[in-house]
């Protein structure tokens, strides 16, 4: 009832685009939630995220939920996911696309959803990492627990500016590490970002994962774009 007067007074917009939402309609309008533009990457093997990775490392399986496109509805709702606080994007587009994985048998074998860890200070400006609630929304609809301690990000020294290439490929690698005891052995994580462009980040991430005795890692991102 106090909601709905509220929404008389203060009309909230559409998170894909901005058209005011109708009173059972939330945080997306029943247009864009129809045109949402899945990739079904779970139904297809070899999709273009895993292809990403192909040569590079062994992953169990890679998928995105939805295609970015400049302008899209994916983009718009990844930018006020990212920067307006609006967290319970994340946990909508997790719940919806976990209910599009309880039959995908590759992910029953997940044991560890791992959140892809923002820089400390730019978590400290944001206040919250935004894949953390689509995180949490895929791990409670699915049974698996989120884990944000192995996989960390580590500062990396910005007064040292010249650097040949080379340095700073190998900085760029040093940004990850595993922090890990004998229980993380043996386990499948479930390596989680926002955006898959040239997949580097994650590239980076999973091996060092991978670094963990008889660690299997898969990938799964809100979004892919085309690079
Ligand atoms: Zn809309």
């Amino acid at each position: 009832m106090l909601k709905n007067l509220l929404k008389l007074f203060f009309p909230e917009t559409c998170c894909g685009c901005n058209s005011l939402l109708l009173f059972n309609e939330v945080l997306i309008c029943l247009k864009c939630r129809h045109d949402l533009p899945f990739t079904y990457h779970h139904e297809i093997p070899h999709n273009d995220t895993i292809k990403k990775f192909y040569g590079l490392i062994p992953l169990e399986f890679g998928v995105s939920m939805l295609y970015f496109h400049h302008g899209g509805i994916a983009q718009e709702l990844i930018h006020n996911l990212k920067y307006r606080n609006q967290q319970n994007i994340g946990s909508l587009l997790g719940e919806l696309y976990a209910k599009d994985l309880q039959n995908f048998e590759p992910i029953r074998s997940v044991t560890e959803i791992i959140p892809v860890p923002l820089h400390p200070k730019k978590l400290k400006e944001r206040g919250y990492n935004q894949v953390d609630s689509f995180c949490e929304s895929i791990g409670n609809q699915l049974q698996i627990p989120v884990n944000k301690n192995v996989l960390l990000r580590t500062q990396y020294n910005k007064t040292q500016t010249k650097k040949n290439r080379e340095a700073r490929q190998q900085l760029t690698r040093a940004i990850f590490d595993v922090n890990f005891t004998s229980n993380d052995e043996n386990k499948h994580f479930l390596l989680v970002d926002d955006v898959i462009t040239t997949g580097s980040t994650l590239e980076i991430c999973a091996k060092a994962l991978l670094k963990i005795p008889n660690a299997k890692v898969s990938i799964l991102t809100i979004a892919y774009t085309q690079s």
